[in-house]
């Protein structure tokens, strides 16, 4: 299957911001999210504002709205969605349930949905074989239980439930990355669509309200290329029109591991003690190839230097003493 086609020319440019508030924003997050910006308005586009909470415990509202004033200080303006609403509200994927609950059943209809039972230890098993990055890729263990075998599991457990894949190529142009191609069946096996708890996983969530919120590129971290295949099979399963992709290089510490929200003095509490915010984006535009040295910057005044063709393909090192 090839994703080539163009994004049709009546709908406008928009990029969004779909932060998950576990926690405070943090340089990791941030970078991405200045270029969804840049590229949005460098096309004249908008930004939508989405909050990904699908899981509402781990991620509680307070995060959600210090992420929103985090976006704001740094001049990451956003045209709809978050605490300020607009025509597809929810905004709030812990509010969603119900427009998930809608394509979760379409597939469903189609046969395409199946329950599993097997547990965390056994799909983690030393033997399963696993992606390069680490994720499991299932077996289809439980594809073919009968009607009788799951109403006999169904006694001891609630189901997960997942969709099956075909074996086929999915091939797509990442508007950073390049080519990417990649055999559901193969490379990932059949996916989850709902946890055993009901939660939907996000590949369904972040598909759906895509869709919905009329989004046209999508800009994240190069650690989610790898679901950029599910995406694109929902989309077409579903009947949906999907976005361009650009999946950006991941800021590493100066020793060489991937920034998360552990590291403390990366997150926007500490650095908003520390900096500016033309400080801030002026450096994370210096280490995203933007501009040749790391002055303070406004978003806005970046948009002319913008391009993708700047933008590193390989994970980037934070050079010391740059934070
Ligand atoms: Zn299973």
């Amino acid at each position: 299957m090839q994703n080539q086609v163009p994004v049709s020319q009546n709908r406008p440019v928009t990029g969004r911001f779909a932060p998950s508030p576990s926690g405070r924003l943090h340089l990791g997050n941030l970078a991405c999210s200045l270029l969804a910006w840049l590229s949005a308005k460098s096309q004249g586009g908008r930004i939508v504002l989405r909050i990904e909470d699908l899981d509402a415990e781990r991620c509680p509202r307070v995060y959600a709205d210090l992420l929103e004033q985090d976006l704001a200080w740094l001049g990451l303006t956003w045209d709809e969605g978050g605490s300020t609403g607009g025509a597809h509200a929810p905004y709030y994927q812990s509010e969603c349930g119900d427009i998930y609950t809608q394509s979760y059943r379409k597939l469903e209809q189609r046969g395409l949905v199946y329950p599993c039972f097997c547990s965390r230890s056994q799909l983690h098993a030393a033997s399963a074989p696993h992606t390069s990055d680490g994720n499991v890729i299932y077996p289809g263990t439980c594809r073919g239980l009968t009607p009788e075998e799951i109403a006999e599991k169904r006694k001891k457990k609630a189901p997960a439930y997942r969709l099956m894949v075909p074996d086929e190529e999915i091939t797509f142009t990442d508007g950073c990355m390049g080519t990417h191609t990649e055999n559901l069946l193969r490379d990932c096996g059949d996916f989850y669509l709902r946890r055993a708890d009901g939660v939907f996983a996000y590949q369904l969530a972040v598909v759906v309200d895509d869709a919905r919120m009329g989004v046209t590129e999508v800009v994240r971290g190069a650690d989610l290329l790898s679901s950029t295949a599910r995406q694109l099979y929902l989309y077409r399963l579903l009947g949906l029109q999907p976005p361009r992709f650009a999946h950006c290089p991941l800021l590493l510490a100066a020793d060489g591991r991937r920034l998360s929200k552990r590291d403390g003095d990366q997150s926007l509490e500490n650095l908003r003690a520390k900096y500016t915010a033309p400080e801030i984006i002026g450096k994370l535009a210096y280490a995203y190839g933007l501009q040749p040295e790391p002055a303070p910057r406004t978003p806005e005044s970046l948009v002319p230097d913008f391009a993708w063709t700047k933008v590193p393909k390989q994970d980037i090192c934070l050079p010391e003493g740059l934070f």
